[in-house]
C-alpha cells in the first residue's frame, strides 16, 4: 500500500492517510497478516518541517507502530516535495523534479540519503534501511543510476514494474515485462532479467484486458487515472494516447477492484501457476490510503485468500525467500 497523500499535496494527512491505514492494519490484523506501507517519507518530511498538517504525529506514531508490529516498511520516493514550497496554506511542489531516475546521480544520493535519514529519525532506529523501494508514478527508467544508488543505501527489492505499463508523456514502457517471468534480478533495465544483477523486481499484478474492462464505476474516477482537474487538454493528450490501444495492464488493486474482479484475477493466476506449481509466484496486489473506504471488500479479499491457501506476506519475506537457490 502507497502511504501518502498523493497529487499535488491537498488533503489531510488522518483523513487520506492515517484513518484508512489504522483501519486496514486492524483488519489485518484479525486475519493474522501483514502489509508493506511504502511510504513516501519526502511529502511527511517537508510536512514535518513546514508545520503544515497538524496530525503529522498521528502519522509518525502510526509508522512506530507498523514497525513494531512487523508490518513492512518500504520505501516510496515523490521527489518533487523537497523542491517545494508552502505559500498561503497550499503546497507548490517542484515538477522539475518528478522523475527520480532522470535527475544526476548526485542529486539521486542526496535524495535517497535524505529520505532514509528522515525514515531513521521517525523510527529512532540508527541504522534502519527499508528492504523495498517503489518508485512515484512507477518511474523506474531510466533504470540507471537510480538502481545503483539503491544497491548502495542497502535497498533489495524494487516493486514498481507493472507488466505491460505505458506512459508516454514519461517514456515508461513496461511491454517488455510481459515476458519477464514471476519474479527477476535486473541491473541496466528494471523490466528486463539479468541474473548478475544486485535489485531484485517483484512486479505488481497486473492482467491485460481489453479497453471496456477499464471503464468500471469503481475504478474510474478522475483520480484513479490521472486525469484530475486543473489539466489543459496539451496536458491531457497523452494520458489519452495510452489509452488508445486495445490491451491494457489491470493491476491487481484492493481498493479499486470489486470483489469478484479480485477473486476472479486470483483465480486466473492459481490456474496459470497448476501448469508450473513448484515455482515460486509472489504475487503483488497494490492499494493507495487516499482510495481505501471499501473495507470490506479487502475483508472478504483476505478471507478468499486464506480459504484457497494462498500466503499473504510481505516483499521482505517473499524477496529473501525468491534469493534462495
Ligand atoms: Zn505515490
Amino acid at each position: 500500500m502507497d502511504y501518502e497523500i498523493s497529487g499535488n499535496g491537498e488533503g489531510s494527512l488522518k483523513e487520506l492517510v492515517y484513518e484508512p491505514a489504522e483501519r486496514l492494519k486492524t483488519l489485518f490484523e484479525k486475519w493474522n497478516a501483514r502489509f508493506v506501507a511504502f511510504l513516501e517519507v519526502a511529502e511527511l518530511e517537508m510536512i514535518d518541517i513546514h508545520d503544515s498538517d497538524a496530525d503529522i504525529h498521528l502519522v509518525k506514531n502510526q509508522i512506530r507502530d507498523f514497525y513494531r508490529k512487523g508490518f513492512e516498511l518500504g520505501l516510496h520516493l515523490h521527489p518533487q516535495w523537497y523542491g517545494g514550497r508552502y505559500e498561503n496554506g497550499k503546497w507548490l511542489l517542484d515538477y522539475s523534479e518528478y522523475n527520480l531516475c532522470t535527475l544526476p546521480r548526485t542529486r539521486i544520493d542526496q535524495i535517497a540519503e535524505r529520505s532514509i535519514s528522515y525514515f531513521r529519525e521517525i523510527l529512532g532506529v540508527e541504522d534502519f534501511t527499508p528492504f523495498s523501494f517503489r518508485a512515484g508514478n512507477w518511474l523506474f527508467k531510466p533504470t540507471q543510476p537510480a538502481a545503483g544508488v539503491l544497491v548502495e543505501r542497502g535497498i533489495k527489492v524494487d516493486s514498481s514494474v507493472f507488466k505491460g505499463g505505458l506512459r508516454h508523456q514519461h517514456r515508461l514502457d513496461y511491454r517488455r515485462a510481459l515476458k519477464s517471468g514471476n519474479f527477476w534480478a535486473f541491473s541496466d533495465h528494471v523490466d528486463v532479467p539479468d541474473p548478475d544483477g544486485s535489485l531484485l523486481e517483484i512486479p505488481i499484478h497486473t492482467q491485460m484486458v481489453p479497453f471496456w474492462k477499464m471503464i468500471k464505476p469503481k475504478r474510474i474516477n478522475a483520480q484513479h487515472i490521472g486525469m484530475g482537474g486543473g489539466q489543459s487538454w496539451r496536458d491531457k493528450l497523452p494520458r489519452l494516447l495510452d489509452f488508445l490501444r486495445f490491451w491494457h495492464p489491470l493491476k491487481l488493486d484492493f481498493c479499486c477492484m470489486t470483489i469478484k474482479e479480485l477473486t476472479d484475477m486470483v483465480d486466473a493466476a492459481i490456474k496459470k501457476d497448476q501448469q508450473n506449481p513448484t515455482s515460486f509466484w509472489p504475487v503483488v496486489a497494490i492499494g493507495h490510503t487516499k482510495e481505501l473506504v471499501d473495507f470490506e471488500t479487502v475483508d472478504a479479499f483476505l478471507s478468499y485468500l486464506k480459504d484457497n491457501g494462498i500466503a499473504i506476506t510481505t516483499l521482505e519475506v517473499a524477496g529473501k525467500k525468491a534469493r534462495q537457490p
